[in-house]
């Protein structure tokens, strides 16, 4: 059969990696891609919101199935575009449709489907400009730190962590009265501040029977020792030491099925992954978001422990018999050492000839923020280059995804050296 995937970042080459070695794969199509996955299929360059153009190179190239990368295309409803065109509708998209992205599209809608459904998350409030004034008591009488979330899509801005009263007000007006993130901050969810780590748990489903897919830790600080700035992520690694048989089953009972019933209840089909955004408070599971979509660089590690064939789980999703499906999970460890643009996560240097990748001894070099310029691979995004490796042991895994990113080099590249190490 014939695959396209959506997107053009690390996750997408990983999972461009792991379809083109499926027996079910004949052509691979990624769209827009990366210099990275030409080594696994054909680049199309078609934007992931261009629902007309992904139509026309869907018939042309006659495609059987459609994996989604990222969340904007699953939130502006692609996959409901599909199932309303009848030229498109009996092509399976593996990805919600609009309202079970809606997971997370609105903070507000995903914080009332876990309260609905009595899913362990933070004790929280909403408010619009309409309801500032209340919103202003309310942060008065909250605790400190308290987050404050804008309810839609911020580009991983949206959310800021206030340790006085006087900031939390000061952002609360801003993002409400001035619109600080837009019509993404229209409405805003107050939220109680969790401590704890954080653990990332990823879903597939089809909308009645689910397989838990690897979990994995990512370190979003662009500093060692998670200091400074916010980015997209920095690494990730797989397994968890903390996320033991005991402590999945917790997940399991108190978040994963009431998740999987609350949609069957709720009367949302949803077909594809569900991110599972935890925070581990002394032992006990609470969700801090969901994603309708898998984490990047978390897929990276993910898609390096399954063994089984990742085409035929999507053929389980797709045809609604996930169940009858075997995923094979390897115990060996994942560990991925994402390497930047120097600058990110501010403004970053681009364009820069990137060398070595061929002295990698041990991981596999997954593109993200590449292209072509004539024979040269150069840096065009922020996140470069996802560095993975697979091991027996958490530290061989470590070392071997920190050493293989010491490799390669561009003008000023940056990587963490300590990724994972903190698990040790
Ligand atoms: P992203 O898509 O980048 O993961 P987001 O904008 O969807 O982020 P969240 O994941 O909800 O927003 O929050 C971003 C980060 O803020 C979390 O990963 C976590 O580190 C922190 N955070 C969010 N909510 C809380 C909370 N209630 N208590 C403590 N930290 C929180």
């Amino acid at each position: 059969m014939n695959i396209l995937i959506l997107g053009s970042g690390g996750r997408e080459s990983a999972f461009a990696w792991k379809v083109a070695q499926s027996a079910h794969c004949d052509k691979l199509f990624i769209a827009p891609g990366n210099a990275g996955t030409t080594q696994y299929g054909t680049n199309v360059n078609i934007k992931v919101t261009d629902f007309e153009g992904i139509k026309a190179l869907v018939l042309k190239e006659d495609i059987n199935l459609v994996l989604v990368g990222p969340e904007e295309p699953l939130v502006k409803g692609v996959h409901d575009f599909f199932l309303a065109d009848e030229q498109l509708k009996n092509i399976p998209v593996v990805g919600p449709r609009q309202e079970g992205a809606q997971l997370e599209g609105s903070k507000d809608f995903s914080k009332q489907f876990m309260e609905r459904h009595n899913i362990p998350t933070a004790a929280y409030r909403t408010f619009t400009k309409d309801t500032l004034q209340d919103g202003l008591t309310y942060l008065a009488t909250a605790g400190l730190p308290v987050v404050l979330k804008a309810d839609g899509l911020a580009a991983g801005k949206g959310v800021l962590i206030c340790l006085t009263l006087e900031e939390a007000q000061t952002e609360l007006t801003a993002m409400l009265a001035d619109a600080k993130f837009g019509e993404a901050s229209s409405r805003v969810v107050v939220e109680q501040f969790l401590t704890g780590i954080e653990l990332s748990v990823f879903v597939m489903t089809d909308g009645n029977s689910y397989k838990i897919l690897p979990e994995a830790k990512d370190y979003k600080r662009i500093g060692e020792g998670d200091t400074g700035l916010n980015t997209g992520g920095m690494g990730s690694i797989s397994p968890v030491p903390f996320a033991d048989a005991a402590y999945m089953k917790k997940v399991e009972e108190r978040v994963i099925i009431p998740t999987i019933e609350g949609l069957k209840k709720d009367g949302i089909p949803y077909k594809g992954f569900i991110f599972i955004g935890l925070m581990n408070s002394n032992g006990e599971p609470w969700v801090i978001e969901y994603n309708c979509r898998m984490g990047d660089p978390e897929t990276e590690s993910v898609m390096r422990r399954i063994d089984s064939d990742f085409v035929d789980l999507l053929l389980g999703v797709a045809e609604g018999n996930l169940n009858e499906k075997e995923i094979i999970i390897s115990p060996k460890t994942a560990a991925t050492v994402v390497m930047v643009a120097g600058g990110y996560p501010g403004e970053y240097l681009k364009n820069k000839v990137i060398t070595g990748t061929e002295n990698v001894r041990d991981s596999i070099v997954f593109h993200a923020g590449t292209s072509m310029d004539g024979n040269d691979v150069i840096t065009t995004g922020g996140r470069v280059l996802a560095i993975t490796t697979v091991q027996d042991d958490m530290f061989s895994a470590l070392q071997q995804a920190t050493a293989d990113a010491s490799r390669i080099y561009y003008d000023g590249m940056y990587f963490r050296k300590d990724i994972g190490f903190d698990l040790l």
